[in-house]
């Protein structure tokens, strides 16, 4: 059993994070993985590791003058991609379901509004109407999903997630199943989806998965204006894809979006940051992030994906921070024409300087601030050291 020193929390500089732990109350419910979420005291609680102890954490609303420096950051890009979030009906995308029978329906209802909500902030990158396809399968639908002319590609990819989710283990999780414009049949159409276990609910996935409907989703408005690129196919040097599309941008930056889609509030969207971030901090390269120079270290050696095993996967969170600073600093109007600028065929580097005037340097200088930030948020936490332990 695992208890957290009362006094503990007067170290916290403001009363905007607590901590319970199982042990602490009896009413707290048990902790079971990490993301999980629950309301306590009709209060969304996430489930997260913290000084190697598990423990929920929340965030609670504060005036915006009482908000950190960080925090005010991500609040200008939290307001700038949802004042961005249309209120009328969409004019050029129309979404094409594909649902197994097999999918759980409460998460089919989520996924299908998440997918609309989404949908109002994307379908301003559509100049014409447009099909997005939007898949949602499950394990059981694996012949489905292999037979299919798209799906089907890449579908040997899951054996290992379908081999988890049918011993019950990684269950939390949900997973991107496709994300990609191009054509099936005549004209190009939109295709994304998500894979979750049959089994779940939304109380039995992670935080996490809440914005992986949009995240994938976003990946069919990037690859819009990529499209005509990748039917003239590439001449790829050593740093392949990577040149044109780098990890930040392709993965980080559909996190930023699809995070502010996702969360409806934004105590909602601190809270997802804190929890993904915590659910990272004690692994590697996350550990070595405790400086600007770090943080900007470690972001050249993330440019081209390949330097490290988890140099790919480090692209989301920080990534992510890097692009909210982005869109916080120069508002999504400019973060968009990042993403129209493909269109020109030019290495990342070419199109940020052209779109924003940065180049790779100076984008990773000036938002090194703001990614410690997120790293020092999540610590914070982490200082709150339990002293009583049986
Ligand atoms: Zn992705």
């Amino acid at each position: 059993m695992k208890k957290w020193q009362a006094g503990s929390f007067l170290l916290v500089p403001i009363m905007f994070l607590s901590i319970l732990t199982s042990a602490a109350q009896a009413s707290t419910p048990e902790c079971r993985f990490a993301g999980q979420v629950v309301l306590i005291s009709g209060k969304k609680s996430v489930c997260a590791p913290v000084s190697g102890n598990i423990a929920w954490i929340n965030v609670s609303k504060k005036p915006t003058k009482n908000l950190s420096k960080y925090e005010k950051t991500k609040l200008k890009a939290y307001r700038a991609i949802q004042n961005a979030i249309s209120k009328e009906a969409p004019k050029n995308i129309e979404l094409k379901y594909d649902i197994s029978a097999n999918f759980p329906e409460e998460l089919k209802a989520r996924y299908i509004e998440q997918s609309e909500y989404a949908t109002r902030l994307y379908d301003q990158f559509f100049n014409q109407p447009t099909i997005v396809n939007v898949y949602l399968h499950t394990e059981k639908d694996e012949k489905y999903i292999r037979s299919h002319p798209l799906m089907g590609k890449d579908a040997s990819d899951f054996d290992v997630w379908f081999a988890d989710w049918r011993a019950g283990r990684l269950t939390q999780h949900n997973i991107g199943l496709i994300a990609r414009f191009g054509e099936q049949t005549g004209k190009a159409e939109g295709h994304t989806g998500v894979l979750v276990p049959s089994s779940s609910k939304i109380s039995t996935l992670q935080l996490y998965a809440d914005q992986v409907v949009a995240h994938e989703y976003f990946h069919v408005i990037q690859d819009l204006f990529k499209y005509k690129r990748d039917q003239q196919g590439y001449e790829l040097g050593p740093n392949g894809f990577d040149l044109y599309y780098p990890p930040i941008f392709r993965e980080g930056s559909a996190n930023t979006v699809a995070t502010a889609v996702s969360m409806r509030n934004f105590e909602d969207y601190l809270l997802f940051y804190r929890s993904f971030i915590l659910q990272n901090i004690s692994s590697k390269p996350f550990n070595t992030l405790t400086s600007t120079s770090a943080i900007i270290k470690v972001l050249n050696e993330i440019e081209y994906g390949k330097s490290f095993p988890e140099a790919h996967w480090t692209a989301y969170p920080v990534g992510s921070l890097v692009f909210e600073w982005l869109i916080a600093e120069y508002g999504f109007d400019t973060y968009k024409k990042i993403v129209y600028n493909q269109e020109l065929n030019k290495p990342f580097e070419e199109n940020l300087k052209l779109s924003t005037g940065l180049t790779m340097d100076q984008l990773y200088a000036k938002s090194a601030q703001h990614v410690l930030g997120g790293f020092q948020d999540a610590l914070k936490l982490n200082t709150l050291k339990p002293v009583q332990r049986r």
